[in-house]
């Protein structure tokens, strides 16, 4: 069986049409599925309108997050109430193309040993140059600080149950879905994807939004940034080194007043440096605070069509 999750923010008017388009798809060539709808903590209605959909169809399921977790422990909510033997992670908004999710289904079925079909954009549909740019640059960062390859990633992927279950025994509370399926290995496929238009509503990652999900996601995944801490003191100790053999050379050779320019400059360089670093470390710090605490991922307040054993298994 295929278990489709998709994580829902304020979709009321999405929700049905995805769910229509992608049953009537898997329905039209016999694959047995269950959709399993995330309500993130919509402030719309899209609640009302999964559980209209779960009383007109038993397989379609739906889960109630008590709030607004983020996209990221959407999935992962989703993903832990699957019991299909391969699950695929896809948007609500219908960017993610119900074809691909067949051809992605097929290659699973009819290779033997591929455990991870993972779409990748070919197109990144109607986005604007700069936001190209700076999803270059992370995906550049991302690279060289993991090794792994995400450039044209996406949450659009096809999990075999192994791949899953490998996935959910990773303990951390702060999740990058992308990154942590690729961590976990396995025989990995792609397809190919041209992102559609959003169908409607509007994204809920903006400008800032972005940002801020690609230094978490950096710093929740890898360690390498701290490690510019060190360079950049490589960096001034060289300088230092330098600046001190002048100094001592001008000490000695008895003309020590003159630069003063040169010690603003250092105090400023020196200072800016410690604080940024000192603000990295904190980020960390903040996200080790984040995992210590070992709060749940998300908290659900109801679920919809699952099996009576299963409700109130959370995590
Ligand atoms: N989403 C979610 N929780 C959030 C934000 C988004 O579950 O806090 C879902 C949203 O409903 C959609 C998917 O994540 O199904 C992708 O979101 P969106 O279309 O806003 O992002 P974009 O396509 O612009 O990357
Ligand atoms: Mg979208």
């Amino acid at each position: 069986m295929l278990s489709v999750i998709i994580p829902a923010h304020n979709e009321q008017d999405n929700a049905p049409a995805c769910a229509s388009a992608v049953s009537r798809l898997l329905d039209s060539y016999n694959i047995d599925y269950e959709l399993i709808f995330v309500d993130d903590g919509s402030e719309d209605r899209t609640w009302l309108r999964l559980t209209q959909l779960a009383r007109s169809d038993e397989r379609i399921k739906a889960i109630s997050l008590s709030r607004n977790f983020g996209k990221e422990s959407a999935i992962f909510a989703g993903l832990e109430n699957a019991s299909g033997d391969a699950c695929v992670v896809m948007d609500c908004d219908l960017q993610h193309p119900p074809e691909t999710l067949i051809e992605m289904y097929k290659i699973w079925k009819n290779s033997d040993g591929v455990d991870i079909v993972e779409a990748k954009k070919r197109s990144r549909g109607k986005e604007k140059t700069i936001y190209r740019f700076f999803a270059n640059l992370f995906y550049k960062i991302m690279n060289k600080v993991s090794g792994l390859d995400m450039s044209d990633a996406s949450d659009f992927k096809l999990l075999d149950r192994r791949a899953v279950d490998a996935l959910l025994r990773m303990p951390e509370r702060l999740t990058f879905f992308r990154a942590m399926s690729s961590w976990v290995g396995f025989n990995t496929e792609t397809v190919y994807f041209d992102v559609a238009e959003r169908r409607s509503g509007k994204s809920d990652f903006g400008a800032e939004a972005s940002v801020k999900y690609a230094i978490s996601s950096i710093t929740s995944f890898t360690s390498a940034p701290m490690q510019i801490v060190t360079v950049l003191g490589a960096i001034t100790f060289l300088i230092a080194m330098i600046f001190g053999a002048n100094t001592l050379y001008n000490k000695l050779s008895g003309n020590s007043a003159e630069g003063f320019p040169t010690v603003i400059l250092l105090q400023l360089i020196t200072s800016s440096i410690i604080m940024m670093s000192l603000g990295l470390i904190g980020y960390y710090l903040a996200k080790i605070y984040e995992e210590i605490k070992q709060r749940p991922r998300y908290v659900i307040s109801e679920k919809l069509n699952f099996d009576e054993k299963d409700n109130g298994k959370e995590r």
